[in-house]
């Protein structure tokens, strides 16, 4: 059952607070986006007015994290010499690549948000 209820007593677990943030939908409530437009984050739940983001910079420990997962997907399959040889090859390889950085962005940007108030519940900073 789903726990919708911001003032309930029982925290919530981490794999309902990441789905939710890789659905992109508020990490306590998980009823509504997390972003007004396609990047640009509410600053409040506009369901139960979580603040999403209360200090500035808080998620970047997590951003530099899941980045690296697109450098070490890249950096692997150089090692493996699964890359094309050829410049053209290499050049799509790459648009794909930031493309999929790009692409990913509000989800990744939801897993930081949602990981972020994981830890301030776990903190007591937050219910
Ligand atoms: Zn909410």
């Amino acid at each position: 059952m789903k726990n919708t209820n911001p003032n309930s007593a029982s925290p919530p677990r981490l794999t309902t607070v990441l789905w939710r943030g890789l659905r992109s939908k508020c990490p306590r409530c998980g009823g509504a986006s997390q972003y007004r437009k396609w990047f640009t984050l509410h600053k409040h739940c506009p369901q139960c007015e979580l603040v999403l983001e209360p200090a500035s910079g808080d998620t970047w420990g997590f951003w530099i994290v899941g980045d690296r997962v697109f450098v070490a997907a890249l950096l692997v399959l150089l090692y493996l010499g699964v890359l094309p040889r050829s410049w053209p090859g290499r050049l799509f390889v790459l648009g794909i690549w930031i493309a999929a950085i790009v692409i990913t962005m509000p989800l990744r940007q939801g897993v930081c948000t949602a990981l972020d108030y994981f830890l301030r519940v776990k903190q007591g900073q937050e219910t």
